[in-house]
């Protein structure tokens, strides 16, 4: 029996073979999706759900029943209102279209619902395959749209969906599609058929459009420095391992390494970190005690909680501030973790304005992060814009001695990420922690709040967070504690008394 395509499979086949045929003959061996992926399949889903309200006569086709599916799609494929998630199949291909919109002399119109926030080469393809569905069926096409979310909206009271989404035409880039769109079919089909696992090499297709859940055994053979370590590496990486080299060791010395992936190879070589003591010097003796460590954490939606919001505004919730009044002594520690379903965020400046003094600097790790929810915090709160302002100028970015390599240690692996510096430097790992991400950390909040009835289960994720954001601005104490012993705490500027 020869198989049948879904645009779900067409998909997966677009982006690798091998993918495609684990997902249909070992679906066992795939990796189950983890919480921050099904976040954003959960959101997908509430996504759709609002896009209907654009057509208010729309029908819902049920879509956990086949049979009932492709009966209700036939009995309204002749009628003239819009169908939610009808199944359309022709030969050996099916797709469920989100909506098929009638437009007018028995032609439809087909709208892909997406919550991205433009519209993607993938998203193309997708449409394409379910064009080629439709007209295999026997049904007329005469638009495919793209119906994404738009950044600009700022929700004042109940969505509006009709703001929230665009709606955009992307029949020309269809068309572009058609010559090869066949032969892709076929080539999918013909995987799909197969009784043997294909053989693909791993490559940028690993990661786009879509990260491959097999990448833990895909790339394992990889050794345990490898050319895909090498900081920003980009292209240059997959040019060497087209070329025969794998191990950062093997790099030739005419690939044109820059100075810092220079001093990344040595530090391979020899096991020894690179230590720069004038620069780390630099970026100590700008520091002004008292010193205010600071990391906040957020959540973003694609539909906007609170009034005043954006789609994927980043919302903190929660913050972490670790104290130290002068450069050796007592370190202090702050937090805030919002409790209930309201907007976190009145709560959340209140208390960061009761802890964070008016001079000193503050260190975050990657600052324009903690910056930019600052500066949306005045833009949310015009009350707080002056003190806002205030504090712009005393953030410094921790960051800065790892990415100008101050200090690289081969356990970085060629980041400069506090997820890397800080067991390298200094031991301390995210490994056994509950939560040990920020996009784990927003997810991990919205289900606390948002979705868990079990106490026992919220409370544990709330012990999660207040432990991982501590242990993100405590982490920094301890760098600065070590790059203070690497300079034999030789500063430029008096100690303060
Ligand atoms: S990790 Fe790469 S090669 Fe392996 S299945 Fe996924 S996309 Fe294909």
């Amino acid at each position: 029996m020869s198989p049948i395509l879904s645009k779900t499979s067409f998909l997966y086949g677009l982006q690798c073979h091998k993918y495609l045929w684990t997902q249909l003959h070992d679906q066992k061996s795939i990796p189950r999706a983890d919480a921050a992926m099904q976040f954003i399949f959960d959101q997908g889903h509430e996504v759709g759900d609002l896009a209907r309200k654009l057509f208010p006569d729309g029908i819902n086709v049920p879509t956990d029943d086949f049979a009932a599916n492709t009966r209700i799609t036939r009995e309204n494929l002749g009628g003239d209102k819009p169908l939610f998630e009808p199944g359309i199949s022709a030969g050996n291909l099916y797709c469920r279209v989100d909506i098929l919109n009638p437009a007018g002399d028995g032609a439809w119109d087909i709208i892909e619902v997406k919550s991205v926030t433009s519209v993607k080469d993938v998203n193309i393809w997708d449409v394409a395959f379910q064009r080629q569905c439709c007209e295999n069926a026997g049904l007329k096409i005469r638009n495919c749209k793209v119906a994404y979310i738009n950044t600009r909206y700022v929700r004042h009271g109940e969505i509006d969906p009709h703001q929230l989404f665009i709606i955009e035409d992307i029949t020309g880039r269809v068309n572009e599609y058609g010559d090869t769109l066949k032969d892709k079919t076929d080539e999918i089909l013909d995987v799909m058929g197969r009784t043997q696992c294909p053989e693909v090499g791993i490559g940028p297709h690993c990661n786009a459009p879509y990260e491959c859940p097999l990448q833990g055994a895909c790339w394992a053979f990889l050794p345990e420095h490898s050319i895909f370590d090498l900081y920003w590496g980009g292209k240059k990486r997959y040019e060497l391992f087209e070329s025969g080299v794998v191990n950062i060791l093997d790099i030739p010395e005419d690939c044109g390494l820059n100075g810092k992936q220079q001093i990344q190879v040595r530090c391979v070589a020899s096991g020894e970190p690179h230590v720069d003591r004038e620069g780390i010097r630099s970026f100590l003796n700008s520091l002004e005690y008292p010193v205010y460590y600071l990391d906040f954490e957020t959540f973003s939606t694609a539909i906007p909680l609170f009034d005043g919001t954006r789609p994927y505004q980043q919302i903190p919730f929660q913050f972490s501030l670790h104290v130290a009044e002068k450069r050796e002594g007592e370190v202090k520690h702050y937090g805030y973790l919002a409790e209930g379903r309201g907007d976190p965020r009145p709560r959340l400046v209140e208390a960061l304005r009761k802890e964070l003094g008016d001079k000193g600097s503050i260190v975050a790790y990657y600052a324009p992060f903690e910056k930019q929810v600052l500066s949306e915090l005045a833009d949310a709160f015009p009350s707080c814009r002056e003190w806002v302002d205030g504090l712009q100028g005393r953030i410094l970015d921790l960051l800065k001695p790892f990415s100008s390599f101050y200090y690289y240690h081969p356990e970085q692996r060629g980041s400069a990420s506090l997820k890397k510096v800080l067991p390298a430097l200094t031991g301390i790992s995210y490994d056994d922690l509950d939560i040990n991400d920020g996009k784990l950390a927003g997810v991990a909040f919205m289900a606390a709040t948002y979705s868990s009835d079990d106490e026992q289960e919220r409370l544990k994720i709330r012990h999660g967070l207040e432990e991982y954001c501590g242990q993100d601005t405590g982490g920094m104490v301890e760098i600065i504690k070590k790059l203070d012993d690497m300079t034999g705490k030789e500063y430029q500027n008096p100690l303060p008394l």
